[in-house]
């Protein structure tokens, strides 16, 4: 047997354990002894001492022992109860909203009490809300000699009821049933058991401001652990695509230039080189498996078509995957016309196609009629087969969930033989996060954007300046540029989405009387989206009132102004996804942010940084350093970046050395890497799937 046999202890064989303990446990997802060792504080109190009034640090929650010297019913905004009390070294105020008359009788004048609760500065100076206390008796417990653990807990299970169950659990540790799989060298000086011990029970002495912000030795030494447990997950999900056979494709000729030399442009040296890469994974037998970054407008389309050469030119089929509608429909325009003269057919299939068109769709491409398959989501949902899918394209892969990215895959796999994968994205992940994001694709970057853009020039401006804008709007449009104006809401409702785009819409038509204004929204139908979207790609509408549906993808180069409400209420990927839809031109584009006043700091710095730059890299680091990491990698990604305590921000600086630990022991001891990935990441090792 390997592994943690503490794993293996039921946590009913704890003492005072039952079935129903037991079952309140589960919701925590506590099934073991061990579950319950990793089943960290969140918090910690200090109430091993009594804390001078005058020591108290806002923010820190303390134990004061001080007596009362008033207590009084305030009508303020609200009613509250407010006690005064003193002890020497300074005054303390608590206040309860919620109180009873009995409760105000008790804090008679010179009443001696134990408090226990967080300092913070209130309108009466350092106060506590609604604190613990108790009148001081003989009879009190001891302070105890350890910072007091506070965990996350569950209805029906108090901090009170689990302390003891940890506390119990923590003894059962052995270096037999939890060993050491992480070198002693690598573990930064602690034994996992002591750091654990530490963690759970912190002398009182210990730096209590390092322990709450997660950056205590104790827990940094832990969260490298973890991270390195990660690490692993990733190395193994790569071997096992590495293990699986892929139709080798060879070199691409004929149809690969005919496509160059039909282009207008040359290709950027950056998109060459990515090509090259691409070129060279496909040549093998084994799937590729590579993520494309590249910037808003790098032109990350012509290196998905020529990629889908190689494959379509050994006879394969491809299917490219688009995360809308809209921008499904716009590749679909764009294939045809550059392959249907080359003889390959392109069928674009999207949910609401009706069941003959389906049919038809399905029939050829399960007879090899047709070579490429492009549409949302609704590939891999339906009954689609493929003759021979030898590559699966993704672009803007971040919208879309693993297990999609996952299914459409399983398509082109017959036996062990899986198709190669090409997977786009325009968000820029900054290094430290795509280290431990996507450790298990390989990665080229398209850093380079087509020559001859003129950087899109952002304002930022207030509601009140709304009449000017639709002024400017009026003067551009009216000299034959085209304008976007993007309304935005926090509500992922279509519904409500749309309504307001409806308001927005109407309002602009009133305003704008000579304009000629199209409205494009996730509740149209597909059929209308496409019309609306065509209409203004040829220019026959001159301004655009959208949703955030043309976020992704949409390319109408003689677009150069964006209008944008609300801006504070998106990230700033999304933002800078939005933008670069202008600018894709040689003409000077401009973007105008239009915020509701007014602003806070961060939303004030957060605008400031659209402003100043158009580098998308540059803003994603900013994003990540304002925000946090399940913001940069976009909301249905954070769930799967699921840690017991590490943190991606936070414990960026361990990252190269977890890389560097956790090649190590995959190569040198195996059966240890093994274990610790089953620790760590058992159980939710699909979240490790990107
Ligand atoms: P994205 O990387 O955002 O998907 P697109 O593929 O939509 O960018 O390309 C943006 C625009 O740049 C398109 O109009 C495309 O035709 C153009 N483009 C792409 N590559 C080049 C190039 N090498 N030179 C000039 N224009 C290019
Ligand atoms: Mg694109």
């Amino acid at each position: 047997m390997s592994g943690d046999l503490l794993a293996r202890q039921p946590v009913t064989s704890l003492k005072g354990v039952g079935a129903a303990l037991a079952s309140t446990l589960l919701r925590l997802d506590i099934r073991s002894v061990q579950d319950l060792v990793f089943h960290l504080p969140r918090q910690y109190e200090d109430r091993s001492r009594i804390t001078p009034i005058g020591a108290l640090r806002t923010g820190l929650s303390a134990q004061v022992e001080a007596e009362v010297q008033l207590a009084d019913i305030v009508m303020g905004r609200r009613r509250s109860l407010v006690v005064r009390v003193q002890d020497g070294s300074g005054q303390l105020t608590l206040r309860f909203y919620h109180f009873n008359m009995a409760q105000k009788e008790k804090f008679v004048r010179g009443a001696r009490l134990r408090i226990f609760g967080e300092a913070r500065i209130g309108a009466a100076g350092i106060e506590m809300y609604h604190p613990e206390y108790q009148a001081v008796s003989a009879d009190m417990p001891p302070p105890s000699d350890t910072l007091t653990p506070i965990y996350p807990v569950t209805e029906g299970l108090t901090q009170l009821r689990l302390r003891p169950l940890v506390a119990q659990a923590l003894t059962r540790i052995t270096a037999h049933n939890l060993p050491d799989w992480l070198p002693a060298g690598e573990a930064r000086g602690w034994s996992l058991a002591d750091a654990l011990r530490y963690v759970h029970a912190p002398p009182r002495d210990a730096d209590r401001v390092a322990l709450v912000a997660g950056r205590h030795p104790a827990q940094q030494r832990l969260a490298f652990e973890e991270l390195v447990a990660h690490q692993l997950s990733l190395l193994k999900r790569r071997a096992e695509i590495r293990a699986q056979q892929a139709v080798a494709l060879p070199p691409a000729g004929a149809l690969h230039q005919r496509f160059l030399q039909a282009l207008p442009f040359p290709l950027t040296g950056a998109q060459t080189r990515v090509l090259a890469e691409i070129a060279t994974d496909l040549r093998s037998p084994q799937p590729m498996l590579r993520l494309v970054q590249g910037d808003v407008g790098a032109g990350k389309t012509i290196v998905a078509a020529l990629a889908a050469c190689h494959a379509l030119e050994a006879g394969s089929q491809v299917a490219l995957m688009a995360p809308t509608e809209i921008l499904a429909e716009q590749h679909a325009l764009n294939f045809t016309r550059w392959f249907e003269p080359m003889g390959i057919r392109v069928a674009l299939l999207l949910g609401r196609l009706g069941v003959k068109a389906r049919r038809e769709i399905n029939t050829a491409m399960a007879d090899g009629s047709a070579g490429i398959l492009i549409g949302t989501h609704a590939l891999f949902q339906d009954d689609v087969q493929f003759k021979h899918l030898a590559l699966v394209i993704i672009d803007e892969q971040h919208r879309f969930g693993v297990h999609q990215r996952l299914a459409l895959k399983q398509k082109g796999e017959h036996g062990d033989i899986a198709p190669h994968q090409l997977i786009m994205t325009a968000t820029p992940i900054p290094r430290t996060l795509a280290m431990s994001a996507y450790g298990d694709l390989d990665t080229s970057v398209i850093d380079e954007l087509p020559p001859g853009r003129t950087p899109i020039q952002t304002l930022v401006l207030p509601g009140e300046r709304r009449a000017d804008i639709v002024e400017r709007i009026r003067a551009q449009c009216l000299a034959g540029k085209q304008a976007y104006w993007v309304c935005t809401l926090i509500e992922e409702s279509d519904q409500l989405q749309a309504q307001a785009a409806e308001a927005t819409f109407a309002e602009l038509q009133v305003a704008l009387p000579e304009l000629r204004i199209g409205l494009v929204h996730g509740r149209l139908k597909s059929a209308e989206k496409i019309a609306v979207m065509q209409a203004f790609k040829n220019g026959e509408l001159q301004l655009l009132v959208a949703t955030t549906v043309i976020e992704v993808g949409v390319d109408v180069p003689r677009a150069t102004l964006m209008v944008i409400e609300n801006p504070e209420r998106l990230g700033l990927a999304q933002l800078h996804q939005l933008r670069g839809r202008v600018g894709r031109g040689a003409e000077q584009s401009f973007c105008v942010l239009l915020y509701q006043a007014p602003l806070g700091q961060l939303g004030r710095e957060r605008l400031s940084i659209m402003r100043e730059t158009t580098d998308g890299f540059r803003i994603a680091e900013k994003d990540l350093e304002l925000r946090g990491p399940g913001e940069v990698l976009g909301t249905r990604q954070t769930g799967e970046m699921a840690f017991r305590l590490a943190d991606l921000l936070r414990d960026a600086p361990l990252l190269p050395a977890v890389q560097d630990a956790a090649r190590k022991l995959l190569a040198e001891r195996p059966a240890d890497a093994q274990a610790l990935l089953e620790r760590w990441v058992a159980g939710r090792e699909h979240y490790a799937r990107v």
